[in-house]
């Protein structure tokens, strides 16, 4: 604490990233990071483009905009970029999530949301998961001033239907309702075809996860173009070049070669239905994962302790505050090597 602080300062709760440790030969299966390196046409794009490195970049991203719509469907003017999703997030909390009434999200979900709520002073409420730790829309209900829902959710990793995702928008019809689709691409059902006949959504995505490119830290925002501008608006209330021009090509490349993206999910999505397998064969229960990590627990052996026995080999796997969840290991589904690594320690640990 120092007396020079703004008085909000002292009342953050920051959140707190999974850990970035050097530890050599680790196996990293706790920040959901792609085991491959990204599509092989991201390098050359980012080299040609520091060519201009000299230039402030263009602020409205016009180009990377135009390829997101085109590869998704929707016009240049419903599409937002941001310096990863996580700002996108922000931007929208602070645009279009603060109201009077309480905005609405599980109560096990990404913990960034609590943070932005704190960092802008936003009221929430938060809708218990069911017994089996999935998310029942009916349960979102009464007056609020917006949703925010991961989907597939953060960090079980269970999926939800587009049907679900209309049910939620047209039971908050004066609210947005903000679809968080981090690991849409690794099985998922994503909300894009709902922006053209829904005014109230906001589905944001990330090029960390599926696209591999967690280091270059850019996400996007696709909505109409009300809420687009919105977003817009903040954005240039406070800095008009988030995206730098070596994000903005390497972004665009990436998103450009649809075939990587195709042929990488394949390779991530039949790793984690082995892992998943191997998992249940020691006692495991997973949950139904269509996301790129999985959300386990065993019926005998605490989490802390799994954890800390896997750390002491080099293999670093992330749990997560919630005492509803203190027994479940979020793991990260990595190559086959890294995962079958996984398992033969843990078949270690537990004396299999
Ligand atoms: C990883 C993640 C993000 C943030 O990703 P960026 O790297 O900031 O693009 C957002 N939401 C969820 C649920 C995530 O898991």
């Amino acid at each position: 604490m120092s007396r020079f602080w703004s008085p909000i300062v002292e009342t953050l709760t920051p959140y707190v990233p999974g850990e970035q440790p050097r530890i050599p030969g680790l196996v990293k299966l706790n920040t959901n990071e792609h085991p491959y390196p990204p599509s092989p046409r991201v390098g050359p794009a980012i080299a040609a483009a520091a060519e201009s490195l000299n230039l402030y970049p263009d602020p409205t991203a016009a180009a990377l905009r135009g390829t997101i719509a085109e590869v998704y469907g929707v016009a240049p003017e419903e599409v937002f970029v941001g310096n990863g999703s996580d700002e996108v997030l922000a931007i929208a909390f602070q645009a279009l999530l603060k109201h009077d009434a309480p905005l609405l999200f599980p109560d096990i979900t990404y913990s960034f949301y609590p943070v932005y709520c704190g960092l802008y002073g936003i009221a929430y409420r938060e809708i218990p998961l069911d017994a089996a730790l999935r998310v029942q829309v009916a349960d979102f209900t009464g007056p609020c001033g917006g949703v925010v829902l991961p989907n597939p959710n953060a960090p079980t990793g269970i999926g939800l239907s587009r049907a679900d995702i209309e049910t939620l928008l047209r039971a908050h019809p004066d609210a947005v309702v903000l679809i968080d689709e981090a690991y849409v691409d690794f099985g998922g059902e994503s909300a894009v075809p709902l922006v053209r006949d829904h005014a109230n959504l906001l589905v944001v995505q990330t090029l960390s996860k599926s696209r591999a490119l967690a280091g270059l830290r850019v996400g996007f925002a696709i909505g109409q173009a009300h809420l687009i501008e919105a977003l817009v608006r903040v954005k240039d209330s406070f800095n008009s070049y988030p995206l730098d021009r070596l994000a903005l090509a390497g972004a665009a490349a990436a998103i450009a070669d649809t075939a990587w993206l195709e042929d990488n999910r394949a390779r991530v999505v039949a790793t984690r239905e082995d892992l998943a397998s191997a998992l249940q064969s020691l006692g495991f229960e997973v949950l139904p994962s269509v996301a790129n990590f999985l959300f386990v627990r065993h019926p005998d052996h605490a989490g802390d302790v799994l954890a800390a026995a896997l750390r002491e080999r080099a293999i670093l796997v992330r749990r997560l505050g919630h005492p509803r969840i203190a027994d479940y290991l979020r793991i990260t589904i990595g190559t086959p090597e890294a995962c079958g690594r996984l398992v033969e320690a843990l078949r270690a640990i537990l004396h299999r």
